[in-house]
């Protein structure tokens, strides 16, 4: 299945995705949020969809594609969780994933804008396959952890680097001002994904191909990071995971070539979707 939402921001309605065409979920499910993953809504929307899709109307595929999912009650970032990435960054490749929060308040439309905060200088763009836990996930072992994923996502993870470097503290600040999280454009079910270790994962800014890369050059696998990160924090419905990106930042170019007003960034991974934004300023 292809969960997405479409509508205006803040009002989007619940769907799913069937042959390309949307197909409006509303008449079953108020929404895509923690509650509908907590009161396993995945079973009830496979059912509806088996039985026809009943009450369910097709979408004008103009509409507006918002984020999959509601915003969700954390974001959890992987840092350097591709080793190449690791090395272009500086510094350790790490023995332990590198976990921050963003900010939900960043979380955004997989084709909304995304605005360059008022002092910054160093915007970046970061592409990663999202997982999304679709149950309350808490000292998970690795063998059991695929139990917890409701399904797979494309998420940028946009970066202000000298918020991130150079103002002390932790990643967060750069990481999280509104619009640096935009995800979708749906929420793929892990039965239609063959090998989530083996998806082309890219970024072209403009006409550009920056970053061109593998999910299996991951450090950290997936079942693993569930595993890891939910002894230290339990993982609610609806959480999102962004797993780390591959070499090909701006930030590690000579020199390095940041993002401006009017950079068109689109961004994807094979099976799972495609993402686009423009960058403008505020
Ligand atoms: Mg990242």
């Amino acid at each position: 299945m292809k969960l997405v939402r479409y509508g205006d921001a803040g009002l989007e309605s619940p769907a799913v995705m069937i042959d390309g065409k949307i197909i409006d979920a509303e008449c079953e499910f108020s929404q895509f949020d923690e509650g509908f993953f907590a009161c396993d809504g995945m079973s009830a929307l496979e059912a509806w969809v088996e039985d026809g899709c009943h009450g369910g109307f097709e979408v004008d595929p103009d509409v507006r594609i918002g984020s999959p999912i509601c915003r969700p009650s954390k974001i959890i970032g992987v840092g350097k969780n591709y080793a190449t990435h690791a090395k272009e960054f500086g510094g350790d490749v790490p023995t332990e994933p590198v976990l921050f929060l963003k900010a939900s308040s960043s979380f955004s439309g997989p084709f909304d804008d995304v605005v360059i905060p008022p002092a910054s200088r160093h915007l970046d763009y970061e592409v990663e396959l999202a997982v999304v836990i679709g149950r309350t996930a808490k000292n998970v072992t690795e063998e059991s952890a695929a139990e917890y994923i409701a399904g797979y996502s494309v998420i940028a993870d946009y970066s202000e680097r000298q918020f991130q470097k150079d103002h002390g503290g932790q990643w967060t600040k750069g990481k999280s001002a509104d619009t640096f999280s935009p995800m979708g454009p749906h929420l793929v079910t892990c039965d239609e994904i063959y090998d989530v270790e083996k998806l082309r994962i890219w970024t072209k800014v403009n006409t550009e191909l920056r970053q061109n890369s593998w999910t299996g050059d991951m450090m950290f696998k997936v079942p693993f990071l569930i595993s890891y990160i939910s002894k230290y924090m339990t993982l609610l419905p609806g959480d999102v995971i962004a797993t780390g990106t591959p070499e090909g930042v701006g930030m590690a170019m000579n020199p390095p070539c940041y993002l401006k007003k009017g950079d068109r960034v689109d961004m994807g991974i094979e099976n799972i979707g495609k993402i686009s934004q423009r960058i403008i300023s505020e």
